[in-house]
């Protein structure tokens, strides 16, 4: 593992124990030559996941951009980070044993609005109100009706920097009958 800092290739091993939900082993590493000290991650991988985006493109599935979003839609929530991790872990695993050949980036988003709904609301309507884009006003109404009380309204939405983010000048889903 080469040193993030000076390009070492001679980084030591300082310590080495499980992440909090035990996916992972954390490893501290520090690098002999300029002293810099870093984190890696070890974590299974049941196969490659291709991403299919709306524009057609593919993409290899990347598990820190899903925890990104994730971590966006969550920001300043009381949520705890052992919760997040196991969320992002389990769609991970969802989307490496599903068998298909490549998912797409609805998918994806389904999966985290599914995994946000029960770990906050706010989180989910935040993340909801990016990857759907409320074209239509009625989608953000049918949505704060399956919730409480303390939504915030979409402007405080986070930026489109999702794994399964909607690309821009994506057609939008329109209901028939609908001008
Ligand atoms: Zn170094």
């Amino acid at each position: 593992m080469r040193c993030p800092y000076c390009g070492g290739s001679e980084t030591q091993v300082k310590d080495s124990r499980p992440s909090e939900d035990g996916a992972a082993i954390r490893r501290r590493r520090v690098c002999p030559d300029c002293a810099g000290r870093f984190t890696t991650f070890e974590r299974v991988q049941l196969r490659e996941v291709v991403v299919l985006k709306r524009s057609g493109k593919r993409v290899p599935f990347d598990r820190d951009k899903l925890q990104r979003s994730i971590d966006v839609a969550l920001r300043k929530r009381a949520v705890e980070p052992e919760r997040i991790e196991r969320l992002v872990s389990g769609i991970t695993r969802q989307l490496e044993s599903a068998g298909e050949p490549e998912v797409t980036s609805e998918a994806i988003g389904e999966l985290v609005m599914a995994g946000l709904k029960g770990l906050d609301d706010v989180a989910y309507v935040r993340f909801a109100s990016v990857y759907k884009n409320f074209r239509e006003a009625k989608d953000f109404e049918d949505l704060l009706g399956t919730l409480g009380d303390g939504i915030l309204p979409p402007a405080a939405a986070p930026g489109p920097d999702a794994a399964a983010e909607p690309e821009a000048g994506a057609p939008g889903r329109r209901r028939a009958g609908r001008p």
